[in-house]
């Protein structure tokens, strides 16, 4: 399938000032609720579904997920039953009532159960007919499904930025960039606080590290913790460049790329990629805070 994610270039007064050229990967263009890196990562687990015949998924995630609504769009899509198990009790908000319109049946679970994935998959009594895509889509398939992003670019950049919350991304990147050959350096932006556990889960996932720089003082406190800091970037990105994106990912990855460059971090001429990895429905669950 053909996807539409644009390479633009994109202008702010930072960026003309330090003489630095930045370009973002649109991948929230990708699709509306499978956006930008879920669409990727849920690629080729899809493809194994269906070579293995099954009919059904089930995933796992919190109640703001977006890989279960891009999981939820994505299998009604492709005509696949699809279950979630939501870590939280009595949970409702507009995202997942979104899963359910797309047919997704969700049961919701304590936070302590919801730690085991592998015994609540166990314990389902008709396990046989499910595929598991593991929480956030992560995992083997995942990873090769982002790396593609790599081959798709148009231009050649010194640079690649991307916010991280299990890894997976990253390690696709990683694995992309080493399959290209290229020199490219890439910044990662853990979004969780204690960010130094993605180079394990790059490693894991079989990537190489010696040109990834891990970012992990941006996490503002912790996964979907924000700061009014932080609030005010997002704020002003977005009316400066005409581009959405939220506080939980790509508001603390282009906060980290935008204090980075502030700092003379990258030589003049430098040519970086940011990429927009989506997920722009999380924006729901933070109204309030705008
Ligand atoms: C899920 C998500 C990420 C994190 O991707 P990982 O592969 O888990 O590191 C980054 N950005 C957005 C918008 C996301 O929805």
């Amino acid at each position: 399938m053909q996807i539409y994610s644009p390479e633009q270039v994109l202008t702010h007064p930072l960026y003309k000032e330090k003489e630095v050229e930045v370009c973002i990967k649109r991948d929230d263009m990708i699709h509306p609720f499978i956006s930008g890196n879920k669409w990727r990562k849920l690629k080729y687990n899809l493809s194994a579904v269906k070579a293995s015949n099954l009919s059904c998924v089930v995933t796992f995630g919190g109640a703001w997920s977006n890989h279960l609504l891009a999981t939820a769009c994505a299998c009604a899509l492709h005509g696949l039953k699809s279950k979630a198990f939501v870590r939280g009790e009595n949970v409702s908000n507009p995202v997942l009532t979104m899963c359910k319109m797309y047919g997704m049946e969700l049961i919701f679970v304590d936070r302590e159960s919801y730690r085991d994935k592998h015994k609540l998959y166990e314990e389902m009594l008709d396990n046989e007919s499910y595929y598991f895509i593991d929480e956030g889509g992560s995992g083997k398939e995942a990873s090769i499904g982002c790396a593609e992003l790599i081959e798709e670019l148009e231009g050649t950049f010194d640079y690649i930025f991307c916010a991280a919350g299990t890894g997976t991304t990253a390690a696709g990147l990683a694995l992309g960039i080493e399959k290209a050959e290229l020199q490219t350096q890439l910044h990662v932006v853990p979004v969780l606080k204690g960010g130094e556990f993605i180079r394990d889960e790059m490693v894991k996932l079989g990537a190489p590290i010696h040109q990834v720089v891990l970012h992990n003082d941006f996490h503002f406190g912790g996964y979907a913790r924000t700061k009014p800091e932080l609030i005010n970037f997002v704020k002003s990105f977005v009316k400066e460049t005409g581009i959405m994106i939220e506080p939980t990912y790509t508001g603390k990855a282009m906060y980290a790329m935008n204090t980075l460059i502030a700092d003379g971090y990258f030589k003049p001429h430098s040519r970086i990629l940011f990429v927009h990895t989506g997920g722009l429905t999380g924006l729901l669950g933070m109204l309030d805070k705008f």
